[in-house]
């Protein structure tokens, strides 16, 4: 007999075990209770992870196949344990799994072997467009990693939105300029965004929040509010309802931030495409379904098929290229640890403290709440990179390594020194007010500069550049900041850098 491990990030609809494994064979599944507690995991993705691996293995026993799966309750440490006690009892002459997302799992699969005496097969991963072969064939010898030349590459090869002439469809490889409608926009057209469909809570996912309640009700989080698909019908309903409902606005309102409202015209389905409930050809191909049925505009289409085979195949890309060495990278050696307040909704600053006060509810924040507001008061506070990355693997509901990674080392902290970013993302209060209503409940006023009453991102931004001009000052892309910061008068100066120490001596 062999045995199928199938991974709790990998519920594949299609998983390549599905098709290989014979009657005889047996799919293995477990929960490691100390893979739990490596951090802090928001409460609401273990019932995820774990709701969902109970119902894919439910629905594997119902079709007969042989299933072999350890629970919390089973009292097993980690994977070594379980795996040797699975050996043990079953005796598989090999066991097979599809090659792991996480560096750290592939990593430990030789050691595992050794230590079972059982040979330990790695197969192809089915979950992802773009193979870790290919993109680093992609990357070649290339010094910056472009996402937008990725995302070329790959709709000429998958053949998504060209014309007759093999020409991007509409003209444009990007509609982003059509995409940058304001907060005041939103507020102006009257719209509502649609309320996600409410999922019917099964007995699996009850039992599922008793036990994250009982061993981890110190992570953030609340089990018992938990609000997410955990099944692929579920999952396909919450694409369906995306495509019909939020595709149309999706586009043009990506970057709006609007207290109280969480998901605006997000699609919510990071939490289901990382655990494989969902495909990005499915989602991908929906989008272009939509926009063939003329249910929705090129630049909403457009921009959600970027997100997917642009940037989300191209982190992963990058992920696996860098690893393991990108890791430690601390380019602006960042050294700050977080402040005290950081789990939870008392930080001074309203914008960042609203959406720290969604994740912990929610394990959600969208692109911008995660880049531009709490990523751009991390680089520009110089918060140190690990502890950065912990936070943000702790509060999300569709946090893993490959992606978390790239995107707070990479995209938030520049700490890989622009591996793919060509600047780093920081912006003084102008981009939040005008994206957000945040300001109008913040104790800081946005239009101040320095001083007890100026927002914070003012001063911060320019100190940002008192401490790293001579490391951006040969960057086309910023280099003006820097010459605007070397010209500004020394009074000024000292104006901005007093206001950044006072704001860290109060508020650490
Ligand atoms: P939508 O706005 O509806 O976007 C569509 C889809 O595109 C997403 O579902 C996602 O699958 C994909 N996508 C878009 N941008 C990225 C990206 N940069 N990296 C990977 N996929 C992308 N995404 C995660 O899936 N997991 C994470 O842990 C994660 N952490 C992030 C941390 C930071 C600091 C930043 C800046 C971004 C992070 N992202 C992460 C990317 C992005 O913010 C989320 O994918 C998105 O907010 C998920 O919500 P959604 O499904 O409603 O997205
Ligand atoms: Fe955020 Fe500054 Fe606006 Fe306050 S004033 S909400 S700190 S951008």
């Amino acid at each position: 007999m062999r045995a199928f491990w199938i991974l709790g990030d990998q519920l594949l609809p299609q998983h390549p075990a599905l098709r290989q494994a014979t009657p005889q064979d047996t799919f293995l599944f477990i929960e490691s209770a100390s893979r739990s507690s490596h951090l802090r995991y928001h409460q609401h993705k273990l019932v995820l992870l774990y709701s969902a691996m109970r119902h894919y293995a439910e629905e594997l026993r119902q079709a007969q196949k042989q299933v072999w799966y350890h629970q919390l309750e089973d009292g097993i440490g980690d994977y070594f344990d379980a795996l040797e006690r699975f050996c043990k009892n079953q005796k598989p002459s090999s066991i097979i799994v599809m090659e792991p997302n996480e560096w750290g799992m592939q990593s430990i699969l030789p050691h595992l072997a050794k230590g079972l005496g059982v040979a330990i097969e790695i197969i192809p991963s089915e979950q992802f467009l773009v193979t870790r072969g290919d993109f680093k064939a992609w990357a070649g010898s290339k010094t910056n990693l472009l996402m937008a030349t990725h995302y070329q590459f790959q709709r000429k090869r998958l053949n998504i939105l060209l014309d007759e002439k093999g020409k991007p469809e509409g003209g444009s490889w990007s509609f982003d300029e059509d995409n940058r409608k304001t907060a005041n926009d939103f507020k102006k057209a009257k719209l509502t965004a649609p309320p996600l469909p409410a999922i019917a809570r099964s007995a699996i996912t009850q039992k599922v929040i008793s036990q994250v309640t009982k061993h981890w009700s110190s992570h953030p989080g609340q089990a018992s509010t938990f609000w997410l698909p955990v099944t692929r019908r579920e999952s396909l309903q919450w694409l369906a309802h995306f495509i019909e409902n939020s595709l149309p606005h999706f586009g043009a309102y990506e970057d709006v931030m609007i207290d109280g409202e969480k998901t605006l015209y997000h699609s919510v389905l990071s939490p289901l495409l990382n655990i494989g409930l969902l495909t990005p050809q499915e989602c991908v191909e929906a989008a272009l379904k939509a926009y063939q049925d003329k249910k929705a505009p090129l630049a909403s289409v457009e921009g959600y098929v970027r997100q997917i085979i642009g940037w989300r195949e191209f982190i992963n890309g990058v992920y696996w290229l860098e690893m393991p060495e990108y890791q430690d990278l601390n380019f602006l050696k960042a050294t700050r640890s977080l402040p005290a307040w950081i789990y939870s909704a008392k930080s001074p600053l309203n914008c960042v403290s609203r959406c720290i006060q969604q994740a912990s509810e929610t394990g959600y924040n969208h692109h911008i709440q995660r880049l531009m507001v709490l990523g751009n008061f991390f680089i520009l506070s110089g918060c140190e990179p690990k502890a950065v990355l912990a936070w943000y693997k702790e509060m999300y509901v569709d946090a893993y390594d490959w992606v978390m990674q790239p995107n707070v080392l990479g995209m938030v902290l520049y700490a890989d020194g622009g591996r793919f970013a060509t600047k780093p993302y920081i912006a003084g209060s102008g981009y939040i007010s005008r994206m957000s209503n945040y300001c109008a409940g913040c104790q800081y006023k946005p239009a101040i500069k320095t001083g007890p009453q100026a927002c914070p991102f003012n001063y911060l931004y320019w100190n940002f550049f008192a401490q790293h001009s001579e490391k951006f000052k040969n960057n086309h892309r910023i280099n003006m900041m820097v010459k605007t910061w070397e010209k500004k008068s020394v009074v000024e100066k000292e104006e901005i850098q007093a206001s950044a120490k006072s704001f860290f001596q109060n508020n650490w």
